[in-house]
């Protein structure tokens, strides 16, 4: 019998809610994706690609035009410099840019901290890369970061710290005080860091996304992660990039070579061309911003209690009120007989269950409320 490297894995819960939804009819709320269509200039630019015969292996960094944007794009926003040749790479996905960066730098036995509750890719990378995952909790009800606890954590057997910014499932985004207090520990015991900033640009209420890349005292040590399927409401098209310093990058290439070599080339040259225009990212904020406000607004009289997610398009509703059970007993019950599908968080922060569930709210307003309405009921 195959040896498992991973024997304790279970299904990923994403894939357990969306088949649970759609076995029981439910509203979908679970698994953060879009519901509504993609935009139709979008969509053309890709058949477009295609039609113009852009159907080869693109370079394996990506196409070179995407790379200068990206480029352009990183140093407007956030005052980072990033060379298109050899500090950037486009990645299937944000998921494989975390998987790679996690193998280039772990080695076996290394230690790395994870801050939980935290995205469930994470400790399994670390694992299969023969690391030890450290978990460090975030305070609740605030999900903010006790910095004393991260600095605590840190062994002589540490490597890596992941940090995700603006934070999945709480909305938390960092303040120029995490920053701060990241770069004083990163620098005294030498580490590295991840920074995941798959939500960069769903930030509401005038609060502003602030970036390692916009660090210099992180730049040589970190790895940024980002996803042009959040961005552009196109998370089938698995298509991101990686953002690191030329001697990482050139052991992220390493293994970027051998597990894709390249990413789809027909949706780099749409993304690109879509990428012209600043609107279709800087209008992202105050878009989901208003589905969370219709949501909220919908849901104000419920008997969940929360606080309004300050980014992402995940809002976490504490259902203490209503029931004792788990959450994830209670989201299986939600799901299986009011017809509404969410995310339990327990499964991001090892079974601590602080009674909340996740909803995505990147639902079509007519989702929202047929949503809203069956909460309501409870
Ligand atoms: N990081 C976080 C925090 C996420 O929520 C997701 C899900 N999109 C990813 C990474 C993976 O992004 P992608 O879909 O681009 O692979
Ligand atoms: N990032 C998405 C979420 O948090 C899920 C992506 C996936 O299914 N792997 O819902």
């Amino acid at each position: 019998m195959l040896k498992s490297k991973l024997p304790h894995l279970p299904e990923s819960i994403f894939a357990k809610m969306t088949k649970m939804a759609i076995d029981h009819n439910a509203i979908n709320m679970s698994q953060g994706f879009p519901s509504f269509s993609t935009d139709q200039e979008l969509k053309d630019l890709l058949s477009k690609a295609i039609q113009e015969d852009n159907n080869q292996y693109a370079p394996m960094t990506g196409i070179l035009d995407l790379r200068i944007k990206i480029s352009n794009l990183v140093s407007k926003l956030y005052g980072g410099t990033y060379k298109p040749d050899g500090e950037i790479c486009i990645t299937p996905g944000a998921t494989q840019g975390i998987y790679t960066a996690i193998q280039s730098v772990v080695q076996k036995g290394d230690e790395v901290i994870i801050i939980t509750p935290a995205y469930d890719l994470y400790a399994p990378a670390i694992k299969l890369a023969g690391g030890r995952v450290v978990e460090v909790a975030m305070e609740l009800p605030s999900f903010s970061v006790d910095w004393n606890k991260v600095e605590a954590a840190v062994s002589s057997k540490t490597k890596l710290i992941i940090v995700n910014t603006p934070h999945n499932p709480s909305g938390a985004i960092f303040s120029e005080h995490d920053w701060k207090q990241l770069e004083q520990i990163v620098n005294k015991h030498d580490l590295y860091v991840l920074s995941d900033e798959v939500y960069e640009h769903m930030v509401f209420d005038g609060k502003k996304h602030l970036s390692a890349a916009s660090r210099p005292l992180l730049r040589d040590r970190t790895f940024i992660t980002c996803s042009f399927g959040k961005t552009f409401h196109v998370t089938g098209w698995k298509c991101g990039y990686c953002l690191a310093p030329e001697p990482l990058m050139k052991e992220f290439l390493k293994i970027h070579q051998q597990v894709v070599f390249c990413v789809n080339r027909p949706v780099q040259h749409a993304m690109s061309a879509y990428l012209t225009d600043s609107k279709n990212y800087l209008e992202l904020g105050t878009f989901y911003q208003h589905k969370r406000d219709l949501f909220l607004e919908l849901i104000k009289d419920s008997k969940f209690k929360f606080v309004p997610t300050p980014s992402t398009y995940f809002q976490l509703l504490d259902f203490s009120e209503i029931t004792d059970e788990s959450d994830v007993k209670f989201a299986e019950r939600l799901t299986r007989e009011f017809k509404v599908a969410s995310i339990p968080i327990s499964v991001f922060m090892n079974g601590t269950d602080p009674q909340m569930l996740r909803f995505c709210f990147a639902k079509k307003d007519e989702e929202l409320i047929e949503g809203a309405e069956i909460l309501l009921r409870l």
